[in-house]
Formats: structure tokens, C-alpha cells, sequence
């Protein structure tokens, strides 16, 4: 006996359908979706409020990483990384600047960035990373006065050996 050939469509979503739908199912999927989103941002809040992370500050004009176009979590990892213009974004430095600005705000994060331009062709963004960001001077978000300069604008915190940002006063 043949087995008949394996399908390897994917299974049609029932949201592949959304046009064709009865206007109240169309509402009923959006109030479910939106009520999601809530929910996952809640879950994301208490995560971060359950590590010591402050909440983002309100009124971001982004909820999530996801909203930004960029996949900054790579870049997450509290290593200093070289953003290419053409490899790794296209547009403009700035732009790029203000969104990792918005990632890091996003995520309670801190960031220390760079901007190389040194001719056409030859356009890169420094960004890195730290867990929190903190005013010169400042404690540690998790209680610690010692911390150890990496340089001028970066910190380890000796008790929980998290990095800081460290913003001028
Ligand atoms: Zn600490």
C-alpha cells in the first residue's frame, strides 16, 4: 500500500480567512488579540519587576522590542558590537541611534553608543549594552555602593555583578 505524499503546506491559519469573515467574528478576534497584547505586556512588566529592572519609563513610544526594525536582542548580550551601514542597517546613523536608545528604554537597559563616520562607504554604530543605567555616583539599582570603573562611562556592580551605564550629572 502507497502512503499518499507527505503535505508540507503549512496549515492555512483560521486568520488567513480574516476578510471574508462576519463582522462580529472580526471584532471578536481583534478585542482577543488586543487582550493578549495586554496580557503579554504585563507578563513582560512583572518579569522585569520580579529582577530588580525598573519599568520602562511610560509614555515610549514603543511597548516591545518587536516594534522596532532592528533585532536588538542579538545585540543584548553586554558585548560592544560594530553596527555596519549596508550589512547590518540602511538609512540614517541617527535613526539607528534612537533606536537602540528606545530598545534599551524598553528593556530597563542601559547603552553606550558611538557613531563612526569617517567617509561615504564607511558609516558604523557602536552599541553596547548594560543592564541598567544609573547617574554617576548612584548606587546600583540593586542596593550596591561598590562599583568597580570598567572605564569612564561603564561600571560592574561588586555585590550583584551587573553592569551600569553610567550618565554624567
Ligand atoms: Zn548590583
Amino acid at each position: 500500500m502507497n502512503t499518499p505524499p507527505r503535505d508540507l503546506r503549512r496549515n492555512p491559519k483560521p486568520s488567513d480567512e480574516f476578510a471574508s469573515w462576519p463582522p462580529s467574528a472580526q471584532e471578536a478576534y481583534l478585542t482577543m488579540k488586543e487582550s493578549a497584547k495586554r496580557a503579554k505586556l504585563e507578563r513582560d512588566a512583572l518579569r522585569l519587576k520580579q529582577l530588580g529592572v525598573p519599568p520602562p519609563p511610560v509614555g515610549l513610544p514603543i511597548a516591545s522590542l518587536d516594534e522596532l526594525t532592528l533585532p536588538w536582542e542579538r545585540w543584548m548580550d553586554g558585548r560592544i558590537h560594530r553596527l555596519k551601514h549596508g550589512k547590518h542597517f540602511t538609512g540614517d546613523l541617527k535613526a539607528v541611534l534612537e533606536e537602540a536608545r528606545l530598545a534599551a528604554q524598553v528593556t530597563g537597559r542601559g547603552l553606550l553608543s558611538l557613531r563612526e563616520q569617517m567617509a561615504k562607504n564607511y558609516e558604523y554604530v557602536w552599541v553596547q549594552f548594560t543592564d541598567y543605567s544609573i547617574l554617576v555616583g548612584d548606587p546600583c539599582p540593586c542596593g550596591g555602593r561598590k562599583l568597580i570603573r570598567v572605564h569612564a562611562s561603564l561600571a560592574r556592580c561588586t555585590r550583584c555583578s551587573k553592569t551600569s551605564a553610567l550618565i554624567p550629572r
